[in-house]
Parts: structure tokens; sequence; C-alpha cells
């Protein structure tokens, strides 16, 4: 099976984050150390560059915003290539509109042109909507409006509509929205992979591991539209987290998946893996959301018990899940 080169992705500077959403995919938080070498920028940068259709990059984290001057680092790095890019961020930062334009006229300066501002209810608890809107009427102005997008005007707006101006538990908050209009929200806004599968898993429907007999990630594992590159050269497969097809380099330039068991089974039927893993003591639940809680909930057994895989990446993801 050959990877198709892809057409867009990310580049996940850090695992580090002021928060930690209980819906983040890949279970970001302050005590997630490590922060990308310039050098890997540059490879990783030269190695996109070769790939003709190539077309969008994302920095993002983490919260790239943290090392503000790694950020305007990695920026420099970006502008002398041809591909588009911009930044993710969830607006800490923006305190005051004079503090935001500061910030984001230095990364205009040194040749960030477009950014991403996300914001919604499980932001609510560290960062008020203040700094959203700080961060949206300042990059407005600086980055011009075909230029700022964000994730998502929807999120933004439930929080608005209940006057939900201070930081607010989550809890509290969805009290104040409504049960009804969160899981409507949830519906639209959610990859329902990742520490949302655990924390979250209340709000969703579950199934018999058999519903998911023959089901495979092939199609996930192909999907050109939308892959990462971690710091550590990790190569991520559509939303996928903690998991890895291998290094970016041998893949983009191999095209294969790494010899690994796990991904054997996950590019076969994902009901073997759950056979596979019961013998080694895996203990299956009544029920799962999707078959990546499946996955999930499998490979956090195997890396709880010190079992090593080349595919289960990085391990530090696994830490409090
Ligand atoms: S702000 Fe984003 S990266 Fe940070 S913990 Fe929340 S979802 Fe994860
Ligand atoms: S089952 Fe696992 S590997 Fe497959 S798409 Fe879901 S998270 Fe990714």
């Amino acid at each position: 099976m050959k990877i198709p080169l892809p057409y867009s992705g990310g580049l996940i500077l850090s695992y580090q984050c002021n928060l930690s959403c209980i819906h983040c995919l890949y279970n970001c938080r302050g005590n997630w150390k490590g922060w990308i070498e310039i050098e890997k920028v540059l490879d990783i940068l030269k190695t996109l560059e070769k790939i003709p259709n190539f077309v969008s990059l994302h920095l993002t984290g983490g919260e790239p915003f943290i090392n503000l001057p790694l950020l305007i680092e990695v920026v420099k790095i970006c502008r002398n290539f041809e591909i588009p890019f911009f930044v993710e961020t969830n607006c800490y930062w923006a305190k005051d509109k004079e503090k935001a334009e500061e910030i984001l006229r230095r990364l205009k300066q040194n040749g960030l042109n477009s950014i991403m501002l996300s914001f919604s209810i499980f932001y609510v608890y560290k960062v008020p909507i203040k700094n959203f809107e700080n961060a949206m009427e300042v990059s407005l102005k600086i980055f011009g409006p075909e230029n700022v997008s964000f994730y998502t005007l929807n999120g933004y707006r439930l929080v608005k509509e209940n006057n939900i101006t201070e930081t607010l538990s989550f809890e509290k908050s969805v009290e104040i929205i409504g049960q009804e209009k969160f899981v409507k929200f949830l519906g639209n806004y959610l990859v329902p992979k990742g520490k949302c599968l655990y924390t979250l898993e209340r709000w969703f429907c579950k199934y018999s591991p058999e519903k998911f007999k023959g089901a495979n990630c092939i199609a996930e594992f192909l999907n050109p539209h939308h892959i990462h590159i971690d710091l550590y050269g990790n190569y991520i497969p559509s939303f996928c987290s903690g998991i890895t097809l291998g290094n970016y380099k041998k893949i983009l330039e191999d095209r294969m998946f790494i010899n690994d068991k796990i991904l054997d089974f996950l590019t076969s039927d994902i009901y073997k893996f759950l056979l596979w893993a019961e013998g080694l003591g895996y203990k299956r639940k009544d029920g799962y959301i999707n078959k990546c809680h499946l996955c999930l909930d499998i490979r956090k057994f195997l890396i709880n018990k010190n079992f090593k895989f080349d595919s289960l990446k990085p391990e530090e993801f696994y830490i409090n899940l």
C-alpha cells in the first residue's frame, strides 16, 4: 500500500499548551516540555517543498505562542519557501488589544500573513471570550479578513449568546448553555478521537465491539488532506493521535508504512486487534463510541503494560489519558 503524498498538513512545534482542554486530540498540556529544533523545521520544509501539490502548512501545537521567539524563527524560515502557511492559536495571549497588536505585528514583520483563531466552550475555563475578541479584531486589522479564519465561529457565538464573559468551569458553562444546545454543538465541532473519548464519554452512544468487525483505517492512513508532522519527526495520519506511520522523511521518500504489528491490524481488521490484545490481558469494555475509542483503549493498555511498538508515539501522549 503506497501512501499518497499529502496536499496539506500541520507542523506541531510542541505539545506544550497553557490549556489542557478536555477535548484535546493530542492530550496537550503545560507539563509536556520540548519544542521543535530549528534545523528540523528547515529539514521538514525542504522535504515538503519537493511535494508538487503541497499547498498549505499550518504551524500548530500545543500552543505555538507560548514560545514566541521560536515561533518567530519558524515563521522566518517558512517565508523563504513557496508553501502558503498560517499559525493556529487559542488566543490566551491577547489579554488586551495593545498586547495583541504588538505580538501580531512582530509576527507579520517576520513573514506571517495568515492566522487561525480558536475558541469554544472548552477554552472558557482559562481563556475569557475577550481574549478571542481582541485577537479577532487585531488580526482582521493586521492580516485582512481573507487571511483570518476561526475554529469555530459557532463555538464563539455559543459562548457569546449565553453571556459567558469571564472564565468559568466547563461544567458551569454547559449548565448555562444547556445540554441540548451543547450536544448539538458537539456534533458539528468535535473530532471524536483522542482524549475526548474518555472525558466526554457520557455524551456519546456506545456500541458493542462486534460492530467494528472488519473495520480498518486505510482511508485515514491514506488521507492526503490532513497530516501532521510533530517535533519528534513523527508522521501522523488524519486526526489520529498517539500513533505514527513512521518518520516523516522515510514516509515521504519511501511512501511505505513502518513494519509494525499494530499498523498491520489497523490496516486489516480492528476486531482482530482486540482479539490479539485480549490474549495479552486487555479487558474489553461493554461499549465503544467508535473504532477510534476501541483502538485508543487498546493502545493505552499496551503502553501502560510497557509494550513497545514503533507506531505508538509519542509515548507522552498516553500519560494521564
Ligand atoms: S488549546 Fe488546543 S492544543 Fe491546547 S489543550 Fe486545548 S485543544 Fe489542545
Ligand atoms: S482507529 Fe485508531 S488509527 Fe484508526 S483512525 Fe481511529 S485513531 Fe486512527
